[in-house]
């Protein structure tokens, strides 16, 4: 995710049963994994993928259960749903 000028951005747990996040890719985990929030976290490298769409960016890419990341908090634009 590009840090665009102008744009603001709000963090999602997708450990929350209120927020819809089934999906996301690698580069969005770790992107997240420098987020403070997300502080002395990691994940795997090893995990299963598959080709979806990624509930953070949108985009298709391979993708997993956000449980394979450990559940980290991720920074969304503010007109995320
Ligand atoms: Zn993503």
């Amino acid at each position: 995710m590009s840090q665009d000028q102008g744009t603001e951005y709000k963090i999602v747990d997708s450990n929350r049963l209120n927020i819809k996040i089934d999906w996301v890719c690698r580069d969005c985990s770790q992107e997240a994994l420098l987020l403070e929030v997300n502080r002395g976290r990691g994940f795997s490298s090893i995990m299963t993928v598959h080709e979806d769409t990624c509930d953070i960016c949108k985009k298709k890419k391979p993708v997993a259960a956000p449980r394979c990341f450990g559940y980290l908090k991720y920074q969304v634009p503010t007109d995320w749903e």
